[in-house]
């Protein structure tokens, strides 16, 4: 299913384009309902009945995953590392999806899961295990698809990208990118903007990715191709996975072009894309922000308290 391309505005002296994947047209969208949605034709073709999924509390894949079997009529078992948190919209919407919830540590997630998945086989259930971030050769292919989209979008419009850039995190989105521009042979730069994960270890993850889809296709890139198609950023990381305060971002890109961005990943990487494109000189470009947005984080990071958020103009009436 495509997600719409639209122009943004022109921002740090680029023409700012945005991939809606926050559209992707199913429960509320994001990244994770794109990467989740051939884990779905997976299960369906193997006869599992029980999707079981892992992430953090405010998981975007636990809700894509928790829906997608609740449409089908399959059970689902979201792990989540942390707490419960009456707070989190994205638990809430498992919740309302009838998936079941089992916490634990972080440290705990791999025993756990193991213990999930056996007490689901001991009560004669076939569940099937995704990844964290959809992780795996499943979720770069989805990500392939995306930029298979772009790439018709350019040749239909004429409109050259010069830069994609993407919130990264496990690097799958940014490993599907890659392995779409090495297989088409494109000429973008792909810039994953880190939201977490230190440089080395984040590119590692995106080039293991890479690496492991182009195995899976029997296919090699060209020698060096992957390690040059490779761009991690981690200089906008706000110091760690939900560090950082991008409110500022979040509001101004959203009463500016009422595009929703979220304080986690999307606002964070759209204000690192500007960042990196005013310390590099670069102006005049056509530059493509793939919101990987799910909307329920826009909606939880959305400030209470009105006054805080520019309602000036209101006021001075
Ligand atoms: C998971 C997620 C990311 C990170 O994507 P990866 O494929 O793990 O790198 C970015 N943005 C949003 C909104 C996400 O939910």
């Amino acid at each position: 299913m495509e997600t719409p391309i639209t122009f943004l505005g022109c921002e740090a002296g680029n023409r700012i384009y945005v991939k809606h994947e926050e559209f992707f047209p199913f429960s509320l969208g994001g990244s994770k309902a794109r990467i989740a949605a051939p884990y779905f034709e997976e299960i369906e073709a193997g006869g599992y009945d029980c999707a079981v999924t892992y992430g953090g509390v405010r998981s975007n894949l636990c809700r894509v995953v928790a829906a997608m079997a609740a449409v089908r009529g399959l059970k689902c078992v979201a792990v989540m590392h942390g707490e419960d948190d009456p707070g989190s919209l994205n638990l809430r919407m498992v919740r309302s999806s009838g998936a079941s919830v089992v916490f634990c540590p972080a440290q705990r997630a791999a025993a756990t899961i193991s213990d999930t998945l056996a007490a689901l086989r001991e009560k004669d259930c076939r569940p099937f295990f995704i990844p964290g971030g959809g992780q795996g050769v499943t979720g770069t292919h989805a990500y392939v698809g995306c930029f298979e989209e772009i790439e018709a979008y350019m040749r239909r419009t004429g409109v050259p990208f010069r830069f994609i850039f993407l919130p990264s995190g496990t690097g799958t989105a940014q490993s599907g990118l890659v392995c779409g521009k090495l297989l088409s042979g494109a000429s973008c730069e792909i810039v994953g903007i880190s939201i977490a994960r230190e440089a080395e270890r984040g590119r590692d993850a995106v080039l293991r990715s890479v690496g492991g889809y182009f195995a899976a296709k029997g296919a090699v890139p060209a020698e060096g191709a992957a390690e040059r198609a490779v761009i991690f950023e981690d200089a906008y990381n706000g110091g760690g996975y939900g560090r950082g305060d991008y409110t500022e971002t979040v509001a101004r890109v959203y009463r500016r072009y009422a595009v929703p961005l979220d304080n986690t990943y999307t606002g964070k990487a759209f204000y690192g894309m500007l960042e990196y494109l005013k310390q590099r000189r670069i102006a005049g470009e056509s530059v493509l922000f793939v919101n990987t947005g799910g909307v329920p984080l826009f909606f939880e990071d959305l400030p209470l308290d009105r006054r805080k958020e520019g309602s000036a103009p209101c006021e001075a009436l």
